[in-house]
């Protein structure tokens, strides 16, 4: 793809600050060589995440000023479930203050205690709200996913053999549904084929099991599909949507990815599923709101109604998956291994390649994340052994397949003299790879370990 520039301007600045070294070192010290502890303002590009940092539009704003903040029958509501049907097709929309707010009021709908739930990748609020509903979360990608260097157009595909011999040998009845995830986040935000989803719908539906799509990068997937899969090129991104979507009974969305709103999520049903909509609008109301707010403001569901337009417009989704391309390609130029192809919202650096002298148990996707820190101030993510945390029984450290170091990249804030600074950050770290130490812990936390711990370099 050719280098394209936003198809926006710049209305409104807000000033980011790069601290000195010395600075760095100090505040990386202090944060127990944890970018989590780091304050943001200490922090110059950051790339955390992609949820909920994104930079909303002038039509956004305005619309922020249109807020009916009526407890209930919002005319904001309607905008969005105009919005949703419009796009997706599906009629029965509630929202939710975000992702997980849908989950918690779906999943309990669905599975029945004790029951399996297949994914092509359950991300952690997902598989947690698997976990409260008594179910049990199964993973079932491709194995591409863990290869980071074979180039695979759709890495975040299910193994469909296994899925089907799955549901067959745990019997049909104890599989609660099959959770489609687009993009796949943890398998580096890879998307998923047209004809994959189809067929994981078919066997799905073979066996008259429940559908759901994990939609929070909806319409990155459709591009993706749009510009990778044979037989899509010529149609719009809006009909891909809509095929999309034909697959599954329900979705979850965060709208904090795709639907460019700093907060917000959607449950949503197809018109064959009016019974569930009602049990679910039920059930919303003690956890998220009435069901015409669903933990959302007015003004907050207006900006959400106008960003879903915005976020599956071509130019936009052109030079936002052009952007992630090019810092893929600046750092592979520079000899750092990355998740290849590229994904949706992030680079994924391989730091098991980067950094082999340094076992999985000193993980050195985090190290290699604080060396980003120190020498530019670029704040990124380990996704790897210290996030997949211990085993549950025997509490052995377990070592995750891949370690990886995420750069996610927040939709339409960071232009391209920033994805050099950070290309430029990572190509000078790789000659001293070989000075660096691995990481041993001086606090571990029992549960979700990777958000608060604190660390040291061994000796
Ligand atoms: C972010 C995300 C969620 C959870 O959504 P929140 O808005 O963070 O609660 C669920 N699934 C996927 C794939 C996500 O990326």
């Amino acid at each position: 793809m050719e280098r394209m520039a936003e198809p926006y301007k710049i209305k409104m600045i807000e000033p980011i600050k790069q601290i000195s070294r010395e600075e760095r070192k100090k505040a990386l010290e202090e944060a127990g060589y944890n970018p989590f502890s780091l304050k943001s303002d200490d922090v110059y590009i950051d790339l955390l995440t992609d949820s909920g940092t994104g930079a909303m539009s002038d039509n956004q704003w305005a619309g922020m000023m249109l807020g009916d903040e009526s407890y209930a029958g919002s005319r904001n509501y309607y905008h969005l479930k105009e919005a949703v049907e419009d796009i997706t097709g599906y009629p029965f929309v509630i929202p939710t203050h975000q992702g997980r707010g849908a989950e918690q009021v779906l999943f309990p709908l669905v599975i029945q205690p004790d029951q399996y739930v297949l994914s092509n990748w359950h991300f952690d609020t997902t598989r947690a709200h698997v976990d409260f509903a008594n179910g049990k979360a199964i993973d079932v990608v491709t194995r591409e996913a863990y290869d980071t260097t074979t180039p695979y157009e759709f890495k975040g595909n299910f193994d469909l053999e296994k899925l089907e011999n799955i549901i067959i040998d745990k019997k049909p009845e104890n599989i609660g549904m099959v959770v489609v995830t687009i993009t796949n986040n943890s398998a580096g935000g890879q998307p998923v084929s047209m004809e994959n989803m189809k067929e994981a719908s078919r066997i799905a539906r073979k066996y008259g099991i429940f559908t759901v799509m994990d939609a929070a990068r909806f319409s990155e997937n459709a591009f993706f599909i749009k510009h990778r899969e044979r037989g899509y090129e010529n149609h719009s991104i809006k009909e891909i949507i809509r095929e999309m979507f034909s697959y599954t009974d329900a979705f979850t969305m965060s709208a904090k990815k795709d639907g460019l709103v700093n907060i917000g999520g959607i449950l949503a049903f197809r018109n064959d599923h009016e019974e569930m909509f009602n049990r679910a609008r039920s059930m919303v109301v003690p956890l998220e709101g009435f069901p015409t707010y669903g933990g959302l403001t007015g003004r907050d569901m207006e900006a959400l109604a106008r960003g879903l337009y915005e976020g599956i417009e071509e130019d936009y989704l052109k030079s936002r998956i052009h952007q992630v391309e090019y810092l893929g390609n600046r750092l592979a130029e520079g000899g750092i291994p990355i998740q290849s192809p590229t994904g949706g919202h992030a680079v994924f650096v391989d730091a098991k390649k980067m950094l082999p002298h340094i076992p999985g148990q000193q993980f050195p996707a985090q190290v290699l994340a604080n060396e980003l820190y120190l020498e530019v101030g670029v704040r990124g993510v380990e996704v790897g052994s210290l996030l997949l945390g211990r085993d549950a029984t025997t509490g052995e450290q377990l070592d995750s397949p891949l370690e990886l170091l995420r750069l996610t990249i927040p939709r339409r804030v960071y232009t391209y003299n920033h994805m050099d600074v950070i290309a430029d950050g990572l190509i000078a770290i790789k000659d001293r790879a070989k000075t660096l130490k691995g990481l041993t812990f001086t606090y571990e936390p029992k549960v979700l370990r990777h958000f608060t711990a604190k660390m040291h370099p061994v000796d």
